[in-house]
């Protein structure tokens, strides 16, 4: 099992403005990844789940859930809670389905490979509780994390309003952009763990990461491009200097402010064979190989950006 730790989501002016953040928030921004081998024994899922699979899906699992929690369906997803039934209704629409609807559009033709349960526990007490009942799991967050042996995404909802984003864009990368790096699969889903809609797409905006990559950038200790792409999953999760995740997400930050990112991530995944890394395909997006410029560049724009602003 992999546990990965979450904030919540902030839901402003009845849009979804995501504060989230998965792998490792700042608190724990340095601690060992758990490495664990999961063995996948699902098969491959359809192109996209119906309303009629996950009812199934539901239907299967009725017997585990316990009384008192509303189940709402929410293709690719089924999403529990033990909170009103309205609010767990308010949590699938606004922010399962508005970020589901608007990451398919931009990138994800695919559902994820198996139907994935989002759960959402009122309090401390019912997250601790049910993570031991139903998936024998201490938890190592109280904001909740993702568990790839059992298919769960377990938040504890009352550490914010509950946004899944950042969890949720794994499991589409991973059936969508099979064997993407560790810089893209983190920097998309740290992109949009603060997010909200700009020109009716999903758009991600700076966030709590820019402090400490700013930081490293005045110290100089930002690894290169070339050296961030070409990071192993090992030595993105377990060797980073601090800066991977941030570098990761303000990368895709800036290539989106350039209306780049969407054309990157497209050229990248058709080059995948051939650009395992995504290093061609960003200097190809850029128009430059003199990567040493763009970082420098990248670092003074970097610099400009505040947390908050527009
Ligand atoms: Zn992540």
């Amino acid at each position: 099992m992999i546990q990965r730790p979450l904030l919540a989501v902030t839901l402003v002016l009845g849009v979804a403005v995501f504060a989230s953040a998965c792998a490792r928030s700042q608190k724990v921004e340095g601690l060992n990844r758990p490495v664990v081998k999961v063995v996948r024994t699902a098969p491959q899922g359809p192109v996209a789940f119906t309303h009629a699979d996950c009812k199934r899906h539901a239907r299967a699992m009725r017997s585990k859930i316990p009384a008192g929690f509303t189940v709402v369906i929410e293709p690719p997803f089924v999403v529990l809670g033990d909170e009103s039934p309205d609010r767990v209704r308010q949590h699938a629409v606004q922010t399962v389905r508005w970020a589901t609807t608007r990451l398919k559009a931009l990138y994800f033709p695919k559902d994820p490979k198996r139907i994935i349960e989002v759960w959402l526990f009122k309090d401390r007490t019912s997250y601790r509780k049910h993570a031991k009942s139903l998936w024998n799991d201490e938890p190592q967050t109280p904001y909740g994390y993702y568990s790839d042996a059992h298919g769960v995404l377990v938040m504890n909802i009352a550490t914010g309003g509950g946004t899944l984003v950042h969890e949720m864009v794994h499991p589409f990368v991973e059936s969508n952009f099979p064997n993407a790096p560790a810089w893209l699969n983190e920097g998309l889903g740290s992109l949009y763990e603060q997010c909200g809609p700009k020109d009716g797409r999903i758009w991600g905006f700076t966030n709590w990461r820019l402090a400490g990559l700013q930081k490293a950038i005045r110290k100089g200790v930002v690894p290169s491009f070339k050296e961030l792409t070409a990071m192993t999953s090992h030595q993105f999760y377990e060797k980073d200097r601090g800066t991977n995740y941030s570098q990761s997400r303000y990368l895709l930050y800036y290539l989106q402010s350039r209306s780049l990112l969407v054309p990157f991530y497209k050229l990248f995944h058709r080059s995948r064979k051939t650009d395992p890394t995504g290093y061609k395909s960003l200097q190809s997006i850029l128009g430059t190989s003199d990567m040493p410029a763009f970082k420098r560049e990248w670092e003074a724009y970097v610099l400009t950006l505040r947390f908050g602003a527009p």
